[in-house]
């Protein structure tokens, strides 16, 4: 599917001011160092097509969670730094969002500069989207480009306000991941095969709904599968489980049957006495549970039933680990499917968030075909709802 939005393709952005939002909400360290830079290097696309049109190129981002004040933790300085290696240039930094700061270096850009506001959030109103603050943040340009989808599920004022009073358009980024996510969604080459795992199944009902009505099979690991199991009378210990989902994942469970989609719960588990690093590790039948026990992984006998339904697909896509992954002894299940995924010719898509980080981790983003910039946007789409970052954008 082709994005039905205009893009910066359909606008003459030449010697223009254009107020450009990105996703520069990266990792860190605890001193502030970047720990992976794929969101700003994905923005580089748009942010260069303005250079070589001469714009003159504002930037704005959130970065964390600075609860609408000034924090020097969340200072976007480190990401104008990283930029401006990464585009060669000089990319200024203001030291304030809609300050006497920010105006004054609005006012001095050149064409072809660019420079970057300081973090949206130190003002909440941004959250808020408070029309006041999108129109100061549309006072400094003549067109609008969002190119955030990481934020794109998120009504604020830089990301959907502004729109209001600028000619608004999306990024190549947006206009990537929609044609990539879409694309499967609408049309996927089948046998099309879902991978959902985390922690919760409430945030993922929408998605499972959606995806009975378009994948040939969907495979549940991850804390989400006990819901599924206790549905079915299974033993579950004290592995995580929400109760008041038990019925809508019975029902879950007959809709799929009833669309002949197939769904793979795991055959077995690993479990432990604790969610530690000192914790056990036991593999049990998937009905047999201990009592006093937590599911946290996949089994070996669950890979090769998913590694085996996987190898059928044409069309993966893949949101939520299949256990803790952060603690090494239970990322075993999420790291043998980030493998599986990484040794077939299918179209691969991973949906952000956790599943991306693990296959960062095993060093296999380069053998999938997409990974979204957006772990909750992507889910959000997946789910078929709006998302008010891109709605707000001028229709083709
Ligand atoms: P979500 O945000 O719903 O995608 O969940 C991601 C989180 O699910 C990760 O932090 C995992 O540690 C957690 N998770 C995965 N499997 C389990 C499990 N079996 N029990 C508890 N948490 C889990």
């Amino acid at each position: 599917m082709s994005i039905n939005k205009k893009t910066i393709e359909d606008i003459d952005v030449k010697n223009k001011k254009v107020l450009v939002r990105c996703d520069f909400n990266v990792p860190q360290d605890d001193d502030g160092n970047i720990t992976d830079d794929k969101r700003i290097v994905e923005s580089l696309k748009t942010i260069k097509y303005l250079i070589d049109n001469n714009a003159k190129i504002i930037l704005c981002s959130h970065l964390g969670r600075p609860k609408g004040e000034f924090n020097e933790k969340y200072s976007l300085k480190p990401i104008a730094k990283r930029l401006s290696e990464l585009l060669n240039i000089k990319v200024k930094m203001a030291t304030d969002v809609i300050g006497e700061n920010a105006k004054k270096l609005v006012s001095e850009l050149n064409d072809g500069e660019v420079m970057l506001l300081e973090n949206v959030r130190f003002h909440k109103e941004e959250e808020e989207n408070d029309l006041i603050f999108a129109k100061e943040l549309a006072n400094f340009a003549e067109i609008y480009v969002n190119d955030a989808f990481g934020t794109a599920h998120r009504a604020h004022a830089s990301t959907a306000g502004v729109a209001n009073y600028l000619p608004a358009v999306a990024g190549y980024l947006i206009e990537k991941e929609i044609d990539i996510l879409g694309g499967v969604l609408d049309n996927p080459q089948r046998p099309f095969v879902a991978i959902l795992g985390g922690k919760k199944v409430s945030d993922k009902i929408g998605v499972i709904e959606n995806l009975i009505n378009k994948a040939d099979s969907i495979i549940i690991g991850g804390g989400m599968a006990y819901t599924f199991f206790k549905a079915q009378g299974f033993e579950i210990g004290k592995s995580i489980c929400e109760e008041d989902r038990l019925e809508l994942a019975k029902e879950l469970l007959e809709k799929a049957n009833s669309k002949n989609v197939k769904i793979l719960l795991p055959v077995d588990i690993v479990c432990t006495n604790e969610i530690s690093e000192n914790g056990n590790a036991i593999t049990v039948e998937a009905n047999n549970i201990p009592a006093d026990f937590i599911g946290v992984d996949i089994g070996e006998k669950t890979i090769e039933v998913f590694a085996h339904e996987l190898e059928k697909a044409k069309t993966i896509m893949w949101n939520g680990p299949m256990g803790v992954f952060e603690i090494d002894k239970f990322a075993k299940g999420t790291n043998a499917i980030a493998r599986v995924l990484a040794n077939l010719d299918a179209i691969t898509i991973i949906g952000g968030g956790d599943s991306a980080s693990a296959i960062e981790k095993c060093g296999l983003a380069d053998k999938m075909t997409h990974i979204s910039t957006g772990g909750g946007a992507s889910l959000e789409y997946i789910e078929g709802k709006v998302l008010p970052g891109i709605e707000c954008l001028n229709n083709k």
